[in-house]
């Protein structure tokens, strides 16, 4: 191999022909040395910069706190990276990547800094003009009404094909007008903008905000799969848009109130959609504001619904035999055990074919036909599993109870009563999920409850849709629960939102510190299997496992499954901590490049629903990891170091893509994206390296 250090023409040659722009300055910043390039960039010769301090380029674009976290970093790190704007010869704005390192040659010599900088005011520039196209709203750069259009003609066609539903919301703030009168139009429009940015903090990557007039918005939110799922993304937004904001010295407080209809039950142009859920608003407006409600729901429309049913049809249904249930697997993935399978009812109705619980249950809630439905649900549970019982396959079995029906008095009794008609069958099998929701208030009751069914009938409880309720906390240490099931919500998403992750983290880390078992629902992929596996969890639920099968079915069914052995394989690979915390971050590795790359390919078609550009930066689940690794000193700080310093080159080199996408370019796009590939490989490898290191040591102090 070729010695650098034998060969300083070489070093020099570099120096001189670099397309970045290089300068090395003293201890106290000043220019000691420059290339060409960096001649170019600054419009200055290299006799105008040698001796000065390269603040003599300052744009002023950036405060002293900037500046002072740039040279914190430098002093900790030893080097730092990030946009810079400075300014030419010229008096112009340009824009350079730059990169500054901390060179100390012996400990009692004063260091050198060494900055290397590229060009790319270019690719701002593209990247402005791209903010400004037709497609946006000047004041908030919200998408306006055209791209809302193209955005809901994209999200009915992913409804259809996955099966799931999309709310169309119409926000409208309450006595937004008085703000302008007040404190005039500046401070309104600060007001909205600070507003829009709460509403996309609040709303998930694959939902779209439009700003649709004055202060009115329209929302669209995907991905829906009950109607608790909408209701809990729009409660977080009004209570988010209800704090206080303080705009140029003035504390403003505004509410929102909120109407929305649901697609597939509300069929139409977007037009439509979008009228219903105005006159939704209008009734919310009526009955006191800061409010939601859903397009002919009875609680304030009192018509006819079009697409939930009234509580005697319901009532009907259970008694003609209509109902009937399908079973969702449950599996341990460490070691591919099939656990039990979870209870979900389904309508089979004469005329609108199989429906699912979304459109009958919010019709029934808190009622005497939820107790009714509830019991039916159990006898039916029970029956299926004493038959699978004695085919051998002994498997738990749970259904889902509300709060409302345990709190009941007489709960205790009627389930004993119907147990009574079961008398060989072990009810240790059986389970009950309550869903974590206000109804929970009760706590003592349901403790009480929850209790009984352990002690007097051996039946235990899980929480269901858990850290979608309020005080989850006293609830996992109040009620004497066997275990938690983290929202399918929070799990869905977690490789697109770190904070829906970091969610995901908590909860499995609280379960454990309080011995309760926990098992992640929605659970779509193999890989949010892998990442659970190295977070702690082993026991899932989800369409990467299967589908809610019918009651029918279930025992061909297991006798069939084959655990994946992706999953398998994944655990036998954790030997320790260490590794899988390593394993966490190659996994949200592979997850970004892939991100990118769907992004990038302009024949995915779900390119859209993708995580936005920020969080491949700033915000990524990578950098999220790499902040807990440094505090925690989950490895060696130089390993840590290193493996920052690379994926900020990946990272860059990702997001550079994406800008190139934005600007139209898609074949420079695509062909940077291998560039990052090829990145992304070679930090790999040093991943991989590390790993069997760690592997040698855990074996070692296996074997010691
Ligand atoms: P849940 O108890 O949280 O049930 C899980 C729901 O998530 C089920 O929807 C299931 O099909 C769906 N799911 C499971 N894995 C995945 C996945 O990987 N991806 C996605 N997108 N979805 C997944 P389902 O059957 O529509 O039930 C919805 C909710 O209705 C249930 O949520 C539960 O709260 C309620 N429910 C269902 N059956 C009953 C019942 O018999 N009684 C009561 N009171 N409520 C029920
Ligand atoms: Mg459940
Ligand atoms: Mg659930």
């Amino acid at each position: 191999m070729l010695n650098l250090k034998n060969h300083p023409v070489i070093l020099e040659e570099i120096f001189k022909r670099s397309q970045e722009g290089i300068i090395v300055t003293d201890e106290k910043v000043n220019i000691i040395a420059c290339n060409d390039t960096f001649c170019r960039i600054t419009g200055y010769s290299r006799e105008e910069l040698l001796g000065n301090n390269p603040s003599m380029l300052s744009s002023g674009k950036h405060d002293k706190d900037f500046y002072a976290t740039m040279w914190q970093t430098i002093k900790e790190n030893g080097w730092w990276q990030g946009e810079v704007w400075n300014r030419n010869k010229l008096g112009e704005f340009y824009a350079e990547l730059l990169t500054v390192n901390r060179l100390q040659l012996t400990p009692d010599q004063p260091p050198f800094y060494i900055g290397m900088m590229s060009d790319i005011t270019k690719m701002k520039e593209h990247h402005a003009t791209l903010e400004k196209l037709a497609h946006y709203d000047s004041l908030t750069a919200l998408p306006n009404r055209n791209l809302l259009e193209d955005r809901f003609e994209r999200a009915i066609a992913k409804c259809d094909r996955m099966q799931e539903m999309l709310a169309v919301c119409f926000l409208d703030l309450d006595d937004f007008k008085p703000v302008n009168d007040t404190y005039g139009h500046f401070v309104g429009d600060l007001l909205l903008i600070e507003l829009t940015q709460r509403i996309k903090n609040t709303i998930r990557e694959q939902d779209t905000a439009s700003r649709y007039g004055g202060d009115e918005f329209v929302l669209l939110l995907g991905e829906l799969h009950s109607r608790q799922d909408c209701e809990m993304v729009l409660n977080k937004l009004l209570h988010v848009l209800s704090e206080p904001y303080e705009i140029e010295g003035h504390s403003i407080n505004i509410g929102a109130s909120i109407g929305y209809t649901v697609y597939p039950f509300d069929r139409g142009s977007l037009e439509s959609l979008i009228d219903h859920a105005d006159q939704t608003l209008y009734r919310v407006k009526n009955s006191g504001k800061n409010g939601i409600s859903m397009y002919g729901d009875t609680t304030l429309a009192n018509q006819s619904s079009r697409f939930s049913f009234n509580q005697p049809e319901v009532l009907s249904a259970i008694s003609a035999g209509e109902m009937r249930l399908h079973f969702q697997p449950k599996l341990n993935i460490a070691n591919g055990e099939l656990i039990g399978f979870e209870a979900l009812v389904r309508w089979q109705h004469p005329v609108k074919g199989l429906l699912m619980p979304l459109e009958f249950l919010p019709t029934i809630n808190e009622s005497d036909v939820e107790i009714s439905l509830g019991l039916w649900v159990i006898r039916e549970a029970l029956t299926h599993m004493q038959r699978w019982h004695e085919h051998g396959l002994k498997l738990t079995v749970s259904v889902n109870l509300s709060a409302y029906q345990l709190a009941r008095g007489s709960f205790i009794e009627t389930l004993s009563k119907i147990c009574q008609d079961f008398p060989n069958t072990d009810l240790s099998y059986f389970q009950i999920e309550i869903l974590e929701s206000h109804a929970l208030d009760e706590l003592s009751t349901i403790k009480n409850v929850i209790r009984a069914c352990k002690e007097q009938l051996n039946i235990t409880t899980a929480l269901d849709d858990f850290g979608t309720g309020y005080s989850s906390l006293s609830h996992i240490r109040t009620l004497p629960i066997q275990s938690v099931k983290i929202d399918q919500s929070f799990v869905r998403n977690m490789l697109n939102d770190p904070n829906d992750f970091k969610i995901v983290e908590s909860v499995i880390s609280l379960a454990t510190s309080f011995d309760i078992d926990v098992i992640a629902e929605g659970v779509e992929s193999l890989k949010h299997g892998q990442i659970l596996l190295c977070m702690g969890c082993k026991l899932v639920q989800g369409y990467a496992i299967s589908k809610p099968i019918p009651a029918d079915n279930v025992l061909a069914w297991s006798c069939d499954f084959i655990a994946p052995a992706l999953l398998l394989e994944e655990y036998r690979k954790i030997s320790c901590l260490r590794v899988s915390q390593l394993r966490l971050f190659a996994h949200f590795l592979d997850v970004e490049l892939e991100h990118a790359r769907r992004r990038i390919l302009p024949s995915d078609p779900i390119r859209r629903t993708l995580r936005p550009d920020h969080m491949f930066r700033e915000n990524s689940h990578c950098r999220f990891w790499l902040k807990k690794a440094f505090h925690m000193h989950f490895l060696e700080h130089t390993f840590l170091h290193y493996v920052d310093q690379e994926y900020t080159r990946l990272s860059h080199l990702i997001s550079n893509c994406l800008t190139l996408l934005k600007c139209g370019d898609e074949t420079n796009a695509v062909k940077d994206i291998q560039i990052a590939e090829a990145q992304y490989r070679k930090l790999l490898s040093v991943i991989d390296k590390k790993l069997d290191r760690l592997n040698q040591d855990a074996s070692m102090n296996l074997v010691h």
